[in-house]
């Protein structure tokens, strides 16, 4: 069986999907990406990567989300037969979900950069011992991330639950295990060519949402891990994962099928195993994201 039935059958679709031959369809049939929205003042914020730049890979990304053959999953037929994608509605400025950045010069702006400028050693001592937020006081130990610190791909999810807060790794149990199979039918897998970390290093109690607060706490140190590993691609799991670090209120069904971009690296954005879980109709539509994913590192190691 190959990697795409094992994918398929992973996620409980019976009949295997064939890409349709490309074709070179023209641009305006692709559904996925995004026109470049204006520049960014703030340099940590995220932009969709220019028009420009991903125009080649519109015409071809095209064919991939489209599917020849589909049974069983009425969703996918609708998913495919959808009009194109618009480019992601941008939230306000200042979305509610992330606080802008800190005053310059203040003890905010200074951890940053003092973040900004470690190694591996150091900012896994920092996030070890880090009090920055009420989450220090309810967890049972951090979740760093796992995975090869060289990868060129980077799996971002929302934060710890229950069990990777016990076990100090991410995406473990019943989502762990959905999560790895996906991996695998991208040919990757846990530890091999992918860094896995979430947005928040401590587990909310409850697994409530993150306060926006805490992402901003948190997030200079999922920044500085992307900047260390240096991925291709970054593939976002969940709504919130995506909407923290897109900076935007966007629902995650408008984020789908769009190459956003963190700090100059693609972004893709799909679902979170653990809702993959409970929802079989947008396992189909997962799917489709991490063929986005794969064209998308394809490319970049095409231009590297
Ligand atoms: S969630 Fe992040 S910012 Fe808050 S204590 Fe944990 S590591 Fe620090």
């Amino acid at each position: 069986m190959n990697r795409r039935a094992q994918f398929l059958e992973v996620l409980g679709i019976a009949t295997e999907w064939v890409p349709r031959a490309r074709t070179g369809a023209p641009a305006e049939a692709v559904p996925a990406m995004a026109a470049a929205p204006a520049a960014m003042p703030d340099a940590r914020a995220p932009a969709a990567i220019p028009a420009a730049a991903v125009a080649a890979e519109v015409a071809e990304i095209t064919e991939v989300a489209e599917i020849t053959e589909v049974a069983e999953v009425t969703e996918v037929t609708e998913a495919v037969s959808a009009p194109p994608m618009q480019p992601a509605a941008r939230g306000p400025a200042v979305p509610a979900l992330v606080p802008a950045g800190p005053a310059p010069g203040s003890a905010q702006a200074d951890r940053e950069a003092a973040i900004a400028a470690m190694d591996w050693p150091a900012l896994e001592a920092a996030v070890a011992g880090c009090t920055a937020c009420g989450l220090c006081q309810t967890r049972t130990q951090t979740v760093f991330g796992v995975g090869d610190r060289q990868a060129e791909w980077m799996l971002v999810g929302e934060a710890p639950g229950e069990n990777e807060d016990l076990q100090g790794e991410p995406f473990v149990g019943q989502a762990g295990k959905l999560l790895d199979n996906m991996l695998g039918a991208l040919g990757l897998a846990r530890g091999r060519n992918v860094f896995i970390a979430n947005v928040l290093k401590c587990r909310p109690p409850g697994n409530r949402n993150p306060e926006p607060a805490e992402v901003a706490q948190c997030e200079p140190l999922l920044r500085r891990q992307i900047a260390l590993v240096k991925p291709r691609v970054i593939v976002v799991l969940g709504r919130f994962a995506a909407q923290s670090l897109l900076r935007t209120t966007t629902p995650i069904g408008k984020l789908r099928g769009t190459v956003h971009a963190y700090e100059g690296i693609p972004v893709v954005v799909t679902y979170h195993p653990a809702y993959l879980l409970r929802t079989l109709t947008d396992k189909a539509r997962a799917w489709e994201d991490l063929c986005l994913a794969r064209e998308v590192h394809d490319r970049a190691g095409a231009r590297a």
